[in-house]
C-alpha cells in the first residue's frame, strides 16, 4: 500500500470554475517542476508560472506552489499547479504530469500518504473526508474539531492511562509474593475506575458526534391519507411533496433530508415507496421492508379522529419489535385533541396537526431524545466520530469492565494484564496504531479523488 511512485490528480471538482488545481505528490518532484514550469520554485511561495508541454509550449499560465518534504500535506514533495478551471486545460495539465512519470492517484491517496507519513492519525484522516462530506454546518464544525485533534487527544489520554496501569500490573507480576499490597498501595482499582469513567464520557460524546456525522433514518408508516406526506412537508419546511385528496394517489418525494438541531435526518415515506411501484407492487413492498430495516426510528401515523384502527394495528405488527416507535396522532385540528406528548403503556405518542404545524416541535424534541441526542453534551466539546470508533470504544469498555473483578481481588493478574492489553489495542485502533491494510483500503476508498 505504501507507494514510492509519484501520484497526480485534479483536486478541484469537475466542470468549469475560476481555478482548477492539479496536485502532484512524490518523493522527489524537482525534475517534474523543472519540466512543467521550467524551474524549481522557492518552498511554499506562490509563483506565477507558465505550464509547459513537452515542446515547451504553454498549456496554461497560473500559480505554482512547491512544498518540499516534509512540510507538505502528504509529507512528501508536493507540487500544486493552479490553472484556469476548465476541463480541457486542466486535463492537459494532468496529462502532462502523467507524461512525466506520475500516475493517477486513487481516491484518498494523498491523505493516505499523509497518514502513512505520520502527518495525520487515522481519526484526523477520516475527519478530512467527513469535513468534505458534511451535510450540515454542525457536522462540519465537528469534523474540523476532530481534524485539529480534539478526538485524538482524548484517545491518547485514555491510552496513556491504560499504559500506566499496565506497567503497574506487569511490575506486580514480577514480584508475586507482594502482589496485593503493591496494587492496593498504588490504588490500582481506583485508577481503573477513573479510566472507565473517562471512557464513558468519550463514548457519550462520540455517540453525539456520530449522530451528527452519519445522521439517522426515520420511516413514515401508516394508512393512506393519514397525512404522511403532509408531515414530511411540515418537517422539511417547504412544499416539495404533492399532497392529494384521493387516498393512495400521492406521487410524493420518497426521501427527504431535513436538519434537526444540525443532525441530518433522512425521512423515508414508505407509502411513497409502495405508491411509486404500483406497476411492480412486489418490488415496492420489498423496498418498503428494506427501508424499515435500515431505519433508526419509525413514525406511525394515525388519524386522531378514528384512533388506532384494526388496519393501524396491522401496520404496527409489521414493524420489527426492536425498532423505536413514536406514534403520531395527526389531524388534531379536526378532532378535539390538544397538541401534547404522552406515554401510554411505555410507548410514546404525540398529538399534532401536520397541516397547521401544532405539536410539530413536540415531535422533533421527542424524536431527538429517542435517538439519544443530548443537546447539553453537544456544542463546543463535540467532535466527529464514526461507527468504527464507537465499536472500538465499546470493545475497550468491555475489556475494562472485565478487568474490574481482577483488579479488585488482586488475583489472576495475568488475566488483568491481558484485558488491559486488549483495551489498549482497541483504543489504539481508533487513531490507527494497529490497523490492517484492508481497513485502511476501505477507509480511504471512500474519499474523493484528489484528496
Ligand atoms: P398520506 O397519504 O398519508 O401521505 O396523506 P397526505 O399527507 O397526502 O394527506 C392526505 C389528506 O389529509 C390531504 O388532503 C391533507 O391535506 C390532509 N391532511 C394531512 N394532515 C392533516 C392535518 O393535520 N389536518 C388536516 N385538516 N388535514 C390534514
Ligand atoms: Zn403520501
Amino acid at each position: 500500500m505504501q507507494g514510492n511512485d509519484i501520484i497526480a490528480a485534479v483536486a478541484t471538482p469537475p466542470g468549469r470554475g475560476g481555478i482548477g488545481i492539479v496536485r502532484v505528490s512524490g518523493k522527489n518532484l524537482q525534475s517534474v517542476a523543472q519540466a512543467v514550469i521550467g524551474s524549481v520554485p522557492s518552498p511554499r511561495v506562490a509563483q506565477l508560472s507558465h505550464f509547459l508541454d513537452e515542446n515547451r509550449d504553454p498549456i496554461d499560465q497560473g500559480i505554482a506552489i512547491y512544498y518540499p518534504s516534509p512540510h507538505s500535506y502528504t509529507g512528501e514533495d508536493v507540487l500544486e499547479l493552479q490553472g484556469h478551471g476548465g476541463p480541457a486545460v486542466i486535463n492537459l495539465l494532468l496529462s502532462r504530469c502523467l507524461q512525466l512519470g506520475a500516475r493517477l492517484a486513487e481516491p484518498g491517496e494523498f491523505t493516505l500518504r499523509a497518514f502513512l507519513n505520520n502527518k495525520l492519525d487515522l481519526v484526523q484522516a477520516e475527519s478530512v473526508a467527513d469535513l468534505i462530506d458534511a451535510s450540515t454546518s454542525g457536522a462540519a464544525r465537528c469534523a474540523i474539531r476532530s481534524l485539529q485533534g480534539a478526538f485524538s487527544a482524548k484517545i491518547h489520554a485514555l491510552v496513556r492511562a491504560v499504559i500506566d496501569l499496565r506497567m503497574l500490573v506487569e511490575a506486580t507480576l514480577d514480584f508475586p509474593e507482594e502482589e496485593i499490597d503493591y496494587l492496593e498501595s498504588a490504588h490500582a482499582a481506583r485508577q481503573l475506575q477513573i479510566i472507565r469513567e473517562k471512557l464513558e464520557c468519550v463514548l457519550i460524546a462520540s455517540r453525539q458526534g456520530s449522530l451528527l456525522q452519519e445522521g439517522i433514518i426515520v420511516v413514515l408508516v401508516g394508512q393512506p391519507n393519514v397525512g404522511k406526506s403532509s408531515l414530511m412537508n411540515q418537517l422539511a419546511g417547504d412544499d416539495v411533496a404533492i399532497v392529494t385528496e384521493i387516498p393512495g394517489t400521492t406521487r410524493d418525494t420518497i426521501q427527504q433530508l431535513v436538519q434537526m438541531e444540525s443532525i441530518p435526518v433522512h425521512i423515508i415515506d414508505t407509502a411513497g415507496l409502495r405508491e411509486t411501484a404500483d406497476i411492480v407492487e412486489k418490488s415496492g413492498i420489498a423496498r418498503t421492508h428494506a427501508a424499515i430495516k435500515k431505519a433508526d426510528l419509525a413514525l406511525l401515523l394515525i388519524d386522531s379522529r378514528a384512533g388506532l384502527t384494526a388496519a393501524d394495528q396491522q401496520v404496527l405488527q409489521s414493524l420489527p419489535a426492536d425498532l423505536p416507535l413514536l406514534t403520531v396522532y395527526n389531524k388534531i385540528d379536526l378532532s378535539s385533541e390538544s397538541a401534547r406528548l404522552e406515554e401510554v403503556s411505555g410507548r410514546p405518542r404525540v398529538y399534532l396537526s401536520a397541516k397547521t404545524g401544532a405539536g410539530i416541535e413536540l415531535l422533533r424534541k421527542k424524536l431527538l431524545e429517542m435517538i439519544g441526542w443530548q443537546a447539553n453534551v453537544a456544542g463546543e466539546g463535540m467532535f466527529m466520530a464514526r461507527q468504527r470508533h464507537l465499536q472500538a470504544l465499546n470493545q475497550a469498555k468491555t475489556h475494562l469492565d472485565q478487568a474490574g473483578p481482577w483488579v479488585q481481588s488482586g488475583m489472576q493478574l495475568e488475566l488483568l494484564a491481558e484485558e488491559l492489553r486488549l483495551a489498549q489495542r482497541a483504543l489504539s485502533s481508533i487513531t490507527g496504531e494497529f490497523t490492517a491494510d484492508d481497513l485502511l483500503g476501505e477507509i480511504f476508498s471512500r474519499f474523493c479523488i484528489g484528496k
